[in-house]
Parts: C-alpha cells; sequence; structure tokens
C-alpha cells in the first residue's frame, strides 16, 4: 500500500500519517476552537472534551485511581518534564539522586538528563546484543544507591524494536525502592498487551503523532507521590502542572486515534507479516548481514533492523529512496558525515557495523498480503549488496 504521495512509507516509528477517523473528522470541520481555560461557553465545551479524553485514556489503558494525566507537546516534553523535573527536585534534598537509564534510549532520554547542574549520578545500564540487562547486575545496583533513584525503561526500542520485558519491573519493585518512568512511545500497536499498563510503574510517557493523532500532541501518566516539577513555567493551565493553552484539536485527536486502532489493530497478525519479510531478507542475506536483535526474547510487530556487513547506511538508504521506499538510518548523517548509530554501538557492534544498518518501521496494520508486496520491492536492492 503506497501513501498519497505515491511513496512506499516504512518510517512509522519516525512519525505516522494521520489515522482515517481523524482524517475524516479533520475533513468534518467540527472543531473546538476555544480556549478551555475561558468560562464562556465555547470554553466549556473545550474543557469538557479535554475532560472526557482523559477519562478514556485511563479506562483505555486500564490505569485506576493513583495517577494523574498531563497533556503535552510530545514525548520530548514529556520526559524532559518527568526525568529533569523529578531530578531537580530530588537533588535539592542533602542527599541528591541517582538516575538510571541505558545507552539504547531515546535521545530525548539520554540528553535531556546528561551535564544538569544537579547534585546526581548518571548511571547507565549496560546492554547487551539482544537489547536487555543482566537484571541481577542492576538490582545490586540499585541495592546499593544511598539516596533515591530514578529509573528509565524504554518498553519499546525505536531502531530495533526490541521489546523491554516490563514484568521486570515487578521484581525491581519487590526489592528496591525507585521512581520509575516508562517511555512508552513505541508501545501503541506494536506490542500485544499495549493497553494494559502496570499501576508499579510510576509514569508512562506517550507521543500522539507515533499513532495517527496530530502531531504536537503527547501525554504522560503519573502516579501521586511522583516527584513532579513542572518545566514549562506560563499561566495555571492543568492545575499548574503545564503552563500554556491546551491544545483541545490535538488532544480530541489523541482519543479518535486510539479507538481506530483498537477495532483494527491485530499485532499477532502484523507479527507474522514482519516475520515473513525478515525471515526471507534474512535468506538473501545469507552470512553477508543480519537482522538486528532477531534473537531478542520480545520484538514488536513493525520494525526491521537491517545490517549489511562493509556497506554504508546512507548508500543503502539512497537505494531505498530511489526505488520509492523511505526507510531511515539510526547512524546520523551530519555534514556529509556518517556517525555510528549509538543504539548498535551500545548493543556491542562496531562502528563499521554500526555505520551499516537501516530501519524499514512498518505501519502497525501490516497484513500478509502487504508483505508480499513490499518484499518484491525490498529484494532487488538487498540483492544488489549481498
Ligand atoms: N522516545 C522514543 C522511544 C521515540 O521513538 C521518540 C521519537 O522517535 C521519542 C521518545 C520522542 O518523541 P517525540 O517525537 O514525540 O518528541
Amino acid at each position: 500500500m503506497k501513501l498519497t504521495n505515491n511513496r512506499y512509507y516504512f518510517d512509522y516509528n519516525a512519525t505516522s500519517p494521520l489515522s482515517n477517523s481523524v482524517i475524516e473528522w479533520l475533513a468534518r470541520g467540527d472543531f473546538f476552537y476555544a480556549n478551555p481555560s475561558s468560562i464562556h461557553t465555547s470554553g466549556k465545551e473545550s474543557q469538557k472534551i479535554i475532560n472526557s479524553v482523559g477519562h478514556f485514556l485511563f479506562k483505555h489503558f486500564h490505569l485506576n485511581g493513583g495517577f494523574n494525566l498531563l497533556f503535552h507537546s510530545g514525548a520530548t516534553e514529556g520526559i524532559n518534564t518527568l526525568l529533569k523535573g523529578a531530578i531537580s527536585k530530588l537533588s535539592k534534598r542533602e542527599s541528591g539522586v541517582d538516575f538510571f537509564y541505558w545507552g539504547t534510549d531515546h535521545s530525548a532520554v539520554v540528553n535531556s538528563c546528561k551535564n544538569l547542574n544537579y547534585n546526581y549520578r548518571f548511571n547507565k545500564i549496560d546492554s547487551n546484543k539482544n537489547g536487555s540487562c543482566d537484571l541481577s547486575k542492576l538490582l545490586k545496583q540499585l541495592e546499593k544507591c544511598d539516596q533515591p533513584a530514578i529509573v528509565n525503561f524504554t518498553w519499546v526500542n525505536n531502531e530495533t524494536g526490541i521489546i523491554w520485558p516490563l514484568k521486570y519491573i515487578e521484581e525491581i519493585k519487590k526489592k528496591v525502592e525507585c521512581f520509575i518512568h516508562v517511555d512508552a512511545v513505541q508501545s501503541i500497536g506494536k506490542v500485544e498487551n499495549y493497553r494494559q499498563l502496570s499501576s508499579l510503574v510510576d509514569a508512562y510517557t506517550y507521543s500522539g503523532h507515533k499513532f495517527g493523532a496530530i502531531p504536537g500532541s503527547g501525554f504522560s501518566f503519573v502516579k501521586e507521590g511522583y516527584p513532579y516539577q513542572s518545566l514549562i513555567e506560563g499561566g495555571d493551565q492543568q492545575e499548574g502542572n503545564r503552563g500554556g493553552t491546551i491544545n483541545t484539536m490535538a488532544i480530541h485527536s489523541l482519543e479518535i486515534a486510539l479507538k481506530e486502532m483498537n477495532e483494527k489493530i491485530d499485532v499477532k497478525d502484523a507479527k507474522k507479516a514482519k516475520r515473513f519479510i525478515e525471515d526471507e531478507i534474512s535468506k538473501l542475506m545469507g552470512s553477508k548481514g543480519i537482522i538486528v536483535g532477531k534473537d531478542a526474547d520480545y520484538r514488536n510487530s513493525n520494525t526491521i533492523n537491517i545490517l549489511i556487513y562493509g556497506f554504508k547506511a546512507d548508500q543503502l538508504l539512497m537505494d531505498f529512496d530511489l526505488a520509492g521506499m523511505d526507510v531511515s538510518i539510526g547512524s546520523a548523517c551530519s555534514s556529509g558525515l556518517l556517525k555510528a548509530s549509538s543504539v548498535l554501538q551500545e548493543m556491542g557492534y562496531n562502528q563499521e557495523d554500526s555505520k551499516s544498518s537501516i530501519r524499514l518501521s512498518f505501519s502497525p496494520y501490516l497484513t500478509y498480503k502487504d508483505a508480499q508486496e513490499y518484499l518484491t520491492k525490498i529484494t532487488p536492492i538487498i540483492k544488489k549488496y549481498v
């Protein structure tokens, strides 16, 4: 299936097209333009929409009491607010704070908490080639902390599609006291149980443009008692938790997009279709390349990271592009210089190999028929390199 610009779009992890129901709603034009903080009738109507989206989100994600909902502009803002804010708040106490993250986390996690002028320790959790960690080692590190700890887990890695098993959180919470934030951005529609959230986690963050809502919208669930500190100061919108006029239209689109996803999604089928593409690519590559993380215990339904030894990712990307397919590279390319993917390096790949992988991230609604069609387009490119 092609997009309206006649391209094959395999970059859903970067951003997804608007969902059909959001497009239909926008085409109808029945918008809520009034400021929900205004006390006139139209403002109250907008506020009603915000409240009803809030109720929907709690129900949709099976979270009852004990959590607050924060609307923001997307996951980068949500993550900065929750992680930087908590580090800042806790480090004001005498004891300081320990922050744990993974080198494979999104730059929104790694960079927002780097080089802060606070009393905190920055602890990196080591990742292995399957994108997992040694849980007992992490538990020992946490047990040794003599000050409050905040830990970030990324549920689904955006470059590899590897799922971090949230069930480990139970073990961690049983043994140590710490605040846990989950970057859940890539989970929606790509993990079988994405709606079933654990109330053991202290905060979750999501981004609307990753699942068909209007870009510039996102939300976080934040447990009562989490060391919350507002990042965006301004008016007292959202009970003073985030200044700035609330984006009613974008927030409304979150509910519309999630409802459509829930009605249409079949994660198991999409996963099978993805596996079909991936197995065929593996066969074509033989020993000349690998699918990154293929042996990981848990993987999502839409992401394939292909590493072909000895070739540069930007060269591969150009070939896909010329053949009408939008794919992405984890390795950043600036001023003509290709940088190695930090995610792959963190997983133990060397510099050269970390410059040789491309990511295909399909629609979460991928079908077997789509997969067959896509494979006929992908095969000639892979064959050129192996
Ligand atoms: N976290 C993960 C895992 C992501 O994939 C992304 C975006 O790619 C972000 C955070 C940042 O999201 P946003 O674009 O909404 O700021």
